[in-house]
């Protein structure tokens, strides 16, 4: 490391120590030509996430494009920015923390697909259109067939239509004699 004060490139490390929570490795360094000390400070270099695209050509993977992609098909629709920036934060936090440095787009394309099959039906057909490139209005229509058939069931979409996040997953339990059949008799 060159010596900020008189330009030697030797040096010795007096003192190592680990800083900002071990994100960090500090060394005190001395200068051997002109004695005076320094800090150096060392971190991990961040390692680049490549999108492999469909043509086979790569990329760095870029949170804003996934971002704007979903957006896209989110226009005009009830989903609040937050869910957009959300659904994308954990995707990218997934596809980090996968060993692989590279990501295919279409398997992007697919994890795009299944957050937004919970956040906005429309939002999803718009997207699935590009994605798997609907030619057709019967495209379309086998898609919704296949929403229809991977949908949770009707309970649970009733129950996040009405936005009631506080209600209970179990029904209230009823009041009145048939609740108590069982101590009366
Ligand atoms: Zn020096």
């Amino acid at each position: 490391m060159r010596c900020p004060y008189c330009g030697g490139l030797d040096d010795r490390v007096v003192d190592s120590r680990a800083a900002e929570g071990g994100q960090a490795i500090r060394r005190r360094r001395e200068c051997s030509k002109c004695a005076r000390r320094f800090s150096t400070r060392e971190v991990v270099e961040e390692i680049p996430l490549m999108v492999v695209k469909r043509n086979g050509s790569r990329e760095p993977f870029d949170l804003a494009k996934i971002v704007a992609g979903i957006e896209r098909s989110c226009k005009n629709r009830p989903v609040p920015t937050e869910d957009v920036q959300r659904v994308a934060r954990q995707m990218e936090a997934r596809l980090r923390n996968t060993a692989a440095k590279e990501v295919d787009s279409r398997a992007i394309g697919l994890r795009v697909l299944a957050a937004l099959r919970d956040l906005d039906e429309v939002a999803y057909l718009r997207f699935a259109s590009v994605y798997k490139d609907f030619q057709r209005i019967t495209d379309f229509q086998k898609e919704v067939g296949l929403l229809r058939k991977t949908s949770p069931p009707k309970s649970r979409r009733s129950a996040n239509r009405t936005g009631s996040v506080t209600s209970p997953a179990a029904p209230p339990r009823p009041a009145g004699p048939a609740a108590q059949t069982g101590r009366d008799s």
